[in-house]
């Protein structure tokens, strides 16, 4: 089934003489229990786009549907990490905190089934032992690797990332990688991932779709097919 659908979205930042075009007509679709990485140039809009995709920036033009529903506002069955994981941490929350954070605000959720999938996402991203700690108490790398077990606690449809590698150092990246490929193949997650990096995109995705500099659109469609043990 078709997990996210965008159809000849684009966006314009600004108006008249100073307006800036920073996505053009992109196309394509994402399947369900794929994982689909975008990589293109910096700047190229990346991360218009993918803000176009989980409602935080409405598109100029086009459309965007998940699970075969127009995308207005922020869906509730999305995630999203970022490459800045010290900002998108509450400093006064515990990991643990941290990662039950978006499940208090769901009726659905009991308090002990939101402190077990807290548990279990901790394992998953392999960060045992550190859920009565602080974000400041840990390294860059083990502070990403929390942002992502928030982001999977949610259980979410679809988990957008955008650039979440790029400010940790290349052993972490590598481990991360590891694990982000492992943890989706054993839940069957959906995930779109957004680079800059060829490798990086060769090495986790099934799917490559390569955008062009600035404005962004699709300039090829690649499927994968590499042995990923
Ligand atoms: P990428 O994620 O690929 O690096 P971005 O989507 O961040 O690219 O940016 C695409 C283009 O849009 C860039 O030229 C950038 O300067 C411009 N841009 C990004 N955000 C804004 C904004 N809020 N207002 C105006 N221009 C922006
Ligand atoms: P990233 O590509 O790492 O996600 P950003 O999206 O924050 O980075 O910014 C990408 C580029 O867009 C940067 O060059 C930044 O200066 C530019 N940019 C971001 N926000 C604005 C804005 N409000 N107005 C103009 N340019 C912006």
């Amino acid at each position: 089934a078709t997990m996210l659908e965008v159809s000849g979205l684009y966006h314009r930042y600004g108006g008249g003489e100073g307006a800036h075009l920073a996505v053009n007509d992109l196309t394509f679709t994402v399947e369900t229990g794929e994982l689909a990485c975008i990589v293109g140039p910096s700047g190229c809009g990346k991360s218009t786009m993918l803000r176009c995709i989980s409602g935080l920036v409405k598109p100029s033009g086009g459309e965007v549907s998940l699970q075969g529903n127009r995308v207005d506002g922020v869906p509730e069955d999305l995630a999203v990490v970022f490459q800045d994981y010290s900002r998108s941490l509450f400093p006064w929350l515990t990991v643990r905190q941290n990662v039950e954070f978006p499940l208090r605000w769901r009726r659905d959720i009991s308090k002990a089934e939101r402190r077990s999938r807290a548990e279990e996402a901790l394992e998953w991203v392999n960060l045992p032992g550190v859920a009565g700690k602080y974000p400041w108490q840990l390294s860059g790398g083990m502070q990403q690797r929390v942002s992502i077990a928030r982001a999977l606690a949610r259980r979410p449809a679809l988990l957008l990332m955008d650039e979440p590698f790029a400010s940790v150092d290349a052993q972490t990246r590598f481990e991360l990688e590891d694990l982000l490929r492992n943890v989706q193949s054993a839940n069957g997650s959906t995930v779109l991932l957004v680079t800059h990096d060829i490798d990086e995109s060769v090495y986790l995705g099934d799917r490559v779709l390569v955008l062009s500099k600035s404005p962004a659109t699709i300039v090829a469609d690649l499927t994968v097919d590499l042995p990923k043990e």
